[in-house]
């Protein structure tokens, strides 16, 4: 659906490398404003061709992005102008379901109020002002009256008032302060929304298709809620995943929630008990000398390095010039953790130890005092030796 129009280009506002800022004598691209972006396409003429990547306002004027692929553009160029319409399409049902979600959000919920839009190709992003809790239940009341609206194909007229007429207009939703001595564009649904707005919009609301709310996000009062068009495509989408979850999850749909919540009660009471157990715990220490400082060794196969942490750490802090390592071995011993410390009067810089054995196979980093890492070397001896030649 990309039928040319003629037309030339009236003016070059800019170049610079393959970008070109362009003004048309007749110009159909429309431009971005009020959240919705602007229109995209293409130029060509014998011996030039551009890509159409933005079309903006300035001042009176609608200025055209332009990457050129071909040529030179110059004023007076006669051109074939293509607006991309499936994607000014797009972004009119986008815009469009934007004015019946926020609506419906508006009406339903006293004090909520949309202040700014991001239409967008995939996503449409609502702005919106609530001193309340937002959840999905509302959400999904809200989805299900815009579908409903949509539904019932109400014509979206645009029309187009002077100022004054505007103001005389009821219930018409602007940004009064806005509005200048420029004509006011009016969008109506009849008996459900008008508003001043100029992006573009479908002539009836059935050509929406339909809504789907994908996520909202933010805290009281600034809330984000997003949304789609492409409602078939996203359902399936989610339906498969959720689908592949539950055979993993093994639990019927209306379990899920429920199975959830309790994973995570389990992960927080696990997390508690670990950091009780850590305080308690004792750790196997292997005393050896390195040069003329004490190194304390404990390997500690299958455990969680973090356990070994405390423990380390008041080693090192009691003897300012020890050494402390930690190697946590995978079951396989073919590669592990590594917590590698010392006081603060041993004058090491342990990450140099890291950096310059290559034997070890270590990657980590830290402070001077404290390296932690991975390691396909778990074995004490070889990490001992290592020190030795660092530090004695
Ligand atoms: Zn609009």
């Amino acid at each position: 659906m990309n039928t040319g129009y003629e037309t030339r280009i009236l003016q070059v506002v800019s170049r610079k490398g393959k970008d070109a800022n362009l003004i048309l004598e007749e110009n159909r691209f429309h431009a971005s404003g009020g959240g919705q972006p602007g229109d995209k396409g293409r130029l060509h003429a014998p011996g030039f061709s551009a890509e159409v990547t933005d079309c903006f306002r300035e001042g009176e004027q609608e200025v055209l992005s332009a990457r050129i692929l071909q040529g030179e553009p110059a004023e007076g160029l006669e051109v074939l102008a293509e607006v991309d319409l499936d994607r000014q399409d797009l972004l009119s049902r986008m815009h469009s379901a934007e004015h019946i979600l926020s609506r419906v959000l508006e009406s339903r919920h006293e004090g909520l109020k949309v202040y700014k839009v991001a239409v967008g190709e995939e996503e449409t992003t609502v702005f919106l002002h609530w001193d309340r809790q937002l959840d999905w239940s509302m959400l999904f009341e809200a989805e299900d009256e815009a579908n409903e609206v949509i539904a019932r194909d109400l014509p979206v007229t645009i029309r187009l008032f002077s100022p004054e007429e505007a103001q005389g207009i009821e219930g018409l939703k602007a940004n009064w302060d806005r509005l200048g001595k420029e004509p006011v564009r009016v969008v109506t649904i009849p008996g459900f929304d008008c508003i001043a707005c100029s992006g573009t919009h479908v002539s009836s609301t059935a050509k929406v298709g339909g809504i789907l709310v994908t996520a909202f996000r933010g805290t009281a009062p600034d809330w984000e809620v997003k949304f789609t068009v492409h409602r078939d495509r996203i359902l399936k989408e989610y339906s498969r995943v959720v689908r592949v979850l539950l055979r993993k999850v093994s639990c019927p749909l209306e379990k899920l929630e429920k199975v959830y919540d309790r994973l995570q009660e389990e992960r927080q009471a696990l997390a508690r008990s670990l950091d009780k157990a850590r305080g308690m715990l004792s750790l196997p220490w292997e005393t050896r000398t390195v040069g003329s400082r004490p190194l304390r060794v404990a390997v500690l196969p299958g455990m969680l390095p973090e356990m070994a942490v405390p423990g380390l750490k008041s080693l090192v802090e009691s003897d300012a010039h020890s050494l402390g390592l930690v190697l946590v071995p995978s079951a396989e011993g073919t590669e592990g953790s590594f917590i590698l410390a010392c006081g603060a009067e041993a004058g090491i810089d342990l990450r140099k130890l890291v950096r310059e054995h290559p034997e070890l196979m270590a990657r980590g980093g830290g402070s001077p005092g404290w390296v932690t890492g991975s390691t396909k070397v778990p074995n004490a001896k070889a990490w001992i030796e290592a020190l030795q030649r660092e530090v004695g």
